[in-house]
């Protein structure tokens, strides 16, 4: 009887602990796929019937909603960070830093690989790592830098050459290297409907064709797993970045006619983009509200600051001192620079506001560690990295998102 009042303390103890701590790390492996420019309908939209099962397993978002600006660099960086962009630091796919007086160019590898770009951001890869969970990251947006001292274990840089099969069998081939070198987790990044997407426009059959190629990649990736044993053992998690909308080129702003080109940089352009007033010229303020009085209804202009917050667009000195948002469809564009695509402008485009429906983004994830045949409305891709750290056991580093994507999809 002496023992009772221990017994009933060890057992309230150990309710208690059952309750705060997090669920133990799940056994498998876990993949992050990311589909770029794959739009959430593509899935009812386009034959993709691996992803569809995958969907119809696990969980699945309606929607996932990017973060701004809906480009391919600023939201992978925001899917294994939880950061915003203006909290991430890459701000654009190109933007100018005043601190470090230097510009960053999504296509240079040179700025893929420079620490100064990336390390206001800790990725899920460096989390891992800095826990003793051994990573890899294949061609995703950051993988090539040094952040806060730490690399993956693996990793490759991009090669646009490289076909989403190679790329999976890759992936594959990484999980075949001995226990200890192989990464509990893996980030894959395949960017064959983003590509086409832009050329051909969403609605083309070209970009049917890469969403059949993207769905085919998946399919690839389920049964090497399945041949390696792994199939129930990993917990696959299969995301995009934002969506793709059709532009024209009867839909076109002209900077020239909103302001005096010669008194500015041009930092980006496009959907949404900014400029800088060259040094003694013109406040940033001042250009921001000439332009504004000159610019169409289609296009709204903000000096930083006044960005609407729910654009979560302010708080960096690398976003431009007067930004431009167009409405879907719309482009902002100089004469000069659109004078070179005459004839061959691209379909499709992305990096209008996130909640526009077209630039919705792709979230499904199946495994052990998952919810089972669970859909649920619309989430935004800020909560995706707690979301991946609760899966591994790891405790993230601070971020913008929450838990509830991890409620929503976790098994309970
Ligand atoms: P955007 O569609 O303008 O946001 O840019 C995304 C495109 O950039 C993708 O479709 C890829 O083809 C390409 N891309 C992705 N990563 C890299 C990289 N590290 N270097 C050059 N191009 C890249
Ligand atoms: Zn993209
Ligand atoms: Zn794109």
């Amino acid at each position: 009887m002496k023992c009772f009042p221990v017994a009933l303390g060890l057992l309230l103890c150990g309710l208690l602990l059952s309750c705060t701590t997090p669920p133990p790390p799940a056994a498998g492996p876990l993949i992050l796929v990311s589909l770029d420019g794959f739009r959430w309908d593509y899935l009812q939209k386009y034959d993709a019937p691996a992803l569809k099962a995958l969907a119809a397993a696990g969980v699945h978002a309606r929607r996932m909603t990017p973060s701004f600006p809906s480009k391919t660099f600023p939201n992978h960086y925001t899917l294994v960070t939880g950061l915003r962009p203006e909290h991430h630091g890459v701000v654009s796919n190109y933007f100018y830093d005043p601190v470090l007086q230097a510009s960053f160019n999504k296509n240079l590898p040179g700025d893929n690989a420079d620490a100064r770009w990336w390390s206001q951001g800790e990725p899920i890869w460096i989390t891992a790592e800095k826990q003793g969970v051994r990573s890899a990251a294949y061609m995703w947006p950051g993988c090539e830098a040094e952040i806060h001292g730490a690399r993956p274990s693996l990793h490759q840089s991009y090669d646009g050459r490289a076909n989403a099969a190679k790329r999976v069998d890759a992936l594959l081939a990484w999980l075949d290297l001995p226990a200890d070198q192989r990464p509990r987790f893996a980030a894959l990044y395949i960017d064959v409907v983003d590509v086409v997407g832009h050329k051909a426009g969403p609605d083309a059959p070209e970009t049917a064709a890469a969403v059949k190629e993207a769905d085919a990649a998946i399919a690839r990736l389920l049964a090497g797993l399945t041949a390696r044993g792994l199939r129930d053992q990993v917990n696959l998690v299969v995301v995009s970045d934002h969506g793709m909308s059709e532009q024209s080129a009867d839909r076109f702003a002209f900077l020239e006619d909103m302001l005096d080109i010669s008194q500015v940089e041009v930092e980006s352009t496009g959907p949404n983009g900014g400029v800088r007033p060259k040094p003694g010229t013109i406040t940033p303020a001042a250009l921001a509200a000439r332009m504004r009085a000159k610019a169409p209804p289609q296009v709204q202009v903000y000096a930083r600051e006044e960005v609407p917050a729910r654009y979560h667009y302010s708080a960096n000195p690398r976003i431009p001192a007067v930004v431009f948002i167009a409405d879907d469809h719309w482009n902002v564009e100089s004469r000069a620079i659109l004078k070179r695509f005459t004839g061959n402008l691209e379909r499709g485009n992305h990096g209008w506001d996130p909640a526009t429906p077209n630039m919705g983004a792709l979230f499904i994830a199946q495994g052990p560690a998952f919810r089972h045949g669970h859909e649920f409305a619309d989430v935004e891709n800020i909560h995706l990295y707690n979301f991946l750290c609760a899966t591994l056991g790891l405790k993230p580093a601070p971020n913008d998102g929450d838990n509830r994507l991890a409620r929503e999809a976790l098994a309970r």
